[in-house]
């Protein structure tokens, strides 16, 4: 029997003994591709080929494309797992002509391949040609139909005709399009899951598990032009999918794709994880979760490694809700900690040697999925609480039906998509009240889009058709003369009047700009235009639709409709263009030191400073930012060209520019390269991007390049701040001040600052430790010893004398002799403490021995000249410092024998 990875590997060895390149599959994640969600089927790296704009050096290509259908038109999400067949992660193995052979070779290859080489018996195979339409004027495919007896060995009985519904492909309402043929499969009566339908006829097409399609040929030969004809297309090719899960549980006879070697690993992993067995049912619910968990964590896997991250819209929002539902299927596993991460490793042994970028990402994907699973479960359970009492209401009031208020606050307040509710209420047998429910969404809508616009003034213009503006000078002049076409007020588009000082909402639209309206990540330009009759400060520049508005306010004056004027953008400009070239540099030179795991999430450009935010594991180190500094001041060094150009879309593609995920592009892109001069030598260029902003001529302008911050943002994002020319010399200039009043403050050279604050640190940590030493162990064993010092004091009469060396502080050594005091009611003790090269006399003496003449100020008076100190006190307490620790002992001594005296 083979395996997957042998089913996978022998198809790509047939068709490359065919001619055929392999050519790798595309990213799940389309790159410059807005019109689809994910990459959905095999012919979408192709697309410009079809369509006649591109080309490539090959005419014959095969691979196994990696595919993801879940959200948009074909949402299979809620599908998933409930059945077996369904997944929202496939492969569609194909094999394509692109202007090369057709209908004949096509046919009798992918005959070749499942009889021959994969040795599926001939038998159960049948064959699909397209019939025909006659309100398309569209013939049948006679040729197809011989073909099939021709060159195969199938009988003319099982190759059968259907209409465009089933053998008839477009790719859209105009462009190539063409009649298919495929190959469908009798698995046997016994797996008609129809019987019990009195209607169905069991035969192909009739909707039942038992005929199966498994190969579709597609001959793009037609183009559909806008006005809905069909013409012939000068040149033919040939696009075929099949389904890789589905016919590997064809050659490994298995009921379902989940009982094939694609899924086992997973389904093992997860039955090792959760301590519950996958019994392969399909009503079972536990059998279910199985299947979503398997399923999903092969998509996630996928998607977050070519780049997609869950988030809150577009297709963003499809991987968070395609992870939420297998983490809420978890629970039904007993799961509750965060495990999907823990699941990445059997998803890359299975796939990682077909998928080599799998095995490079793994660690990005365990950490983008561990932090959505902890956010989403701190939720989790408040909302399943929330939906139990829902449902419990719904089942008791008779209604069965989950109301759309309780819907809309679990989507809202605890991240449940719908779909996941509608499928919880499922599983109990209710309804959600989906038309409450979208009502609650849309007036959501409506709020965040009317918060988003307060403060933009395109909310007061959606209905007024506004000029479109001329700006390409905004690429070669930071100055113009123009006319002032209008302005945008409260009211709408004005096309007539004089905006005055009054006017503090004004945004002056001008026939012709030099100004950049905030797009890309580059802020929008500001500087002033000048009349006739005033002056108006451009604060900021935006764009609605293809009308540029300057916002801001008039400084004097007046301005008019129709008058000539002088539009002047700041010299801040200059910092925006360095700042944006060398955002460029950034996203080259992190993609070298890092590898091509960096992907853009998104940048800030603004005069001051540069923001780039990325796709990374981990932090970067401290090597690998200098890396990235040297690599990018090296680039400044040399002083290199920046060139843009336009061209076609699909040409910038084929060069390899970067374009961002998510952003929209028409049919012609403006590229920034920089190396590389001409169109023809754009692929040398080492830094090429879609991109739209004002750049630098020369990487030398820029002056140098410092990264001042990277940090977090979100799991798996970084985000780098960095300073150029201007905005690097006022941050270095700051820092150099500060260092300036350090050296001031410490007395030290700048080269010595750090060795003189790190000596002052430590020694800081030293003291402070010697003082809680102090504190912790001088103070009790102080008080300790003086209670040692009292049992085997002298005795002079009834009088306790204690003269001894003591450790502890001031404080501890005066509670300490309080203590004596008290304790022999008549006594006179002199402690004495040595610190930090100074002694320290402190000197008690009860009131009775006072009467008799000994003071302790007398004490003190006498003993302190003897360690080199002075000092004095009351009769009861007195105490002395000292610079001569080491005569010590002769102070206390002397002590001693004036204490014998005075009492004696
Ligand atoms: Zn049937
Ligand atoms: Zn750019």
């Amino acid at each position: 029997m083979l395996s997957a990875s042998e089913v996978r590997s022998s198809f790509i060895k047939f068709f490359d003994g065919k001619g055929h390149a392999f050519v790798p599959s595309s990213p799940v994640i389309p790159v410059g591709d807005d019109t689809l969600l994910f990459a959905n089927a095999g012919m979408n790296q192709f697309k410009d080929v079809f369509l006649g704009t591109g080309t490539r050096d090959y005419k014959r290509a095969a691979n196994s494309q990696k595919c993801i259908r879940a959200g948009g038109k074909h949402n299979d999400l809620e599908d998933v797992g409930i059945d077996t067949y369904h997944h929202t992660f496939f492969e569609m193995l194909g094999n394509w002509s692109l202007g090369d052979y057709f209908k004949a070779e096509s046919i009798e290859w992918a005959w070749e391949l499942l009889t021959k080489v994969w040795g599926i018996d001939e038998s159960k195979l049948y064959a699909t040609v397209f019939a025909g339409d006659k309100k398309d004027g569209l013939k049948p495919d006679a040729e197809a139909a011989e073909l099939w007896t021709k060159v195969t060995s199938i009988p003319k009985e099982r190759v059968l005709s259907f209409g465009k519904k089933d053998n008839f492909w477009e790719m859209g309402n105009t462009g190539p399009c063409g009649p298919c043929s495929e190959i469908h499969i009798d698995l046997g009566q016994e797996r008609c899951d129809k019987k019990h339908d009195p209607d169905h006829k069991c035969e192909v097409n009739a909707g039942c598990a038992r005929y199966i399609e498994l190969w579709n040929l597609v001959f793009i030969q037609y183009n559909r032009l806008p006005d809905g004809k069909i013409v012939p297309l000068p040149a033919k090719h040939v696009d075929t999918g099949m389904g890789l899960e589905r016919v590997v549980s064809v050659l490994q006879n298995k009921e379902s794709n989940y009982d094939t070697d694609l899924f086992t690993p997973i389904i093992n992993a997860i039955e090792k994880m959760c301590g519950k067995k996958y019994t392969a049912k399909l009503e079972d619910e536990t059998d279910v979760a199985f299947r979503v968990i398997a399923d999903h964590l092969r998509t996630l896997t996928f998607a977050i490694t070519d780049g997609g991250m869950p988030g809150n819209e577009g297709r963003g929002y499809v991987l968070r809700r395609i992870l939420r539902r297998a983490v809420r299927f978890g629970r039904v596993l007993g799961m509750q900690a965060p495990f999907m991460h823990k699941l990445v490793a059997p998803v890359i042994d299975c796939m990682g040697n077909a998928f080599d970028e799998l095995n490079d990402r793994a660690e990005l994907v365990r950490t983008v999925m561990k932090s959505e699973e902890e956010s989403f479960g701190r939720t989790l359970d408040r909302g399943l609480e929330i939906f139990k009492s829902a449902a419990t209401a719904a089942e008791k009031d008779g209604t069965k039906t989950i109301s759309g208020k309780n819907a809309f606050e679990l989507y809202d307040t605890y991240g449940f998509p719908l779909d996941l509710t509608e499928l919880m209420a499922r599983e109990r047998s209710l309804k959600v009240d989906v038309d409450i429910f979208d009502e609650l969404m849309a007036a959501q809508r409506q709020r965040a889009r009317a918060a988003q616009k307060s403060d933009s003034l395109a909310a007061f213009v959606t209905d007024t058709a506004l000029p479109q503006t001329e700006d390409s000078h905004k690429y070669k002049n930071h100055s113009c003369l123009t006319k002032v076409i209008g302005w945008i007020d409260s009211k709408g588009f004005q096309k007539d009047g004089t905006i005055t000082e009054q006017n503090d909402d004004a945004a002056v639209v001008l026939q012709e700009t030099c100004f950049y309206a905030e797009s890309g990540g580059q802020v929008g330009d500001c500087g002033r235009i000048e009349g006739p009759a005033g002056r108006f400060i451009v604060e900021t520049t935006e764009k609605i639709a293809d009308c540029v508005i300057h916002r801001g306010k008039m400084e004097s004056g007046t301005l008019s409709t129709n008058e000539q004027v002088k539009a002047v953008v700041d010299n801040n400009r200059q910092a925006c263009m360095k700042n944006h070239t060398a955002t460029h540099l950034l996203q080259w030179a992190l993609q070298k030191v890092m590898g091509d795991t960096v992907k853009q999430q998104g940048s800030l450009v603004c005069p001051e400073y540069l923001r780039f935010d990325f796709t990374s594991p981990a932090a970067m180190t401290a090597e690998q930012i200098s890396e990235v500094e040297k690599l990018i001041n090296e680039k400044i060094d040399e002083a290199i060209e920046v060139n843009s150009i336009v061209m076609p879309i699909d040409k910038a593609k084929q060069l390899g520019a970067m374009a961002l995920f998510g952003e929209k592009y028409g049919e012609f892109v403006r590229i920034v390269s920089v190396g590389g001069n001409q169109e023809a030598s754009l692929e040398e260029a080492f830094s090429k991007e879609f991109c739209g902003g004002t750049h630098v001529d020369n990487t030398a302008s820029i002056g140098a390049f410092k990264i001042i911050k990277e940090e977090s943002v979100s799991a798996g994002i970084r985000r780098i701040t960095a300073l150029t020319a201007g905005g690097l010399i006022d941050y270095l200039t700051k820092r150099n001040d500060t260092v300036d009043q350090l050296c001031d403050l410490l007395k030290t050279p700048a080269e010595q600052i750090f060795e003189r604050v790190s000596k002052l640190i430590e020694d800081n940590k030293k003291l402070t430790k010697q003082i809680k030493s102090g504190i912790s162990q001088g103070g009790g064993g102080c008080m300790g010893k003086a209670k040692e010092l009292l049992e085997k004091a002298e005795k002079i009469g009834d009088a306790s004398i204690v003269v001894s060396k003591i450790d502890g502080g001031i404080e501890q050594v005066r509670q300490a002799i309080d203590m004596i005091k008290k304790k022999a009611s008549s006594a006179a003790v002199v402690f004495a403490s040595v610190s930090d090269g100074k002694v320290m006399l402190l000197v008690g003496v009860t009131d009775d021995l006072i009467k008799k003449g000994l003071k302790a100020g007398d004490i003190v008076k006498e003993i302190a000249p003897v360690v080199g100190g002075g000092g004095g006190g009351r009769p009861q307490m007195a105490q002395a410092g000292g610079k001569n620790p080491e005569k010590t002992d002769d102070a206390l001594a002397k002590a001693k024998e004036f204490i014998a005296a005075k009492l004696g």
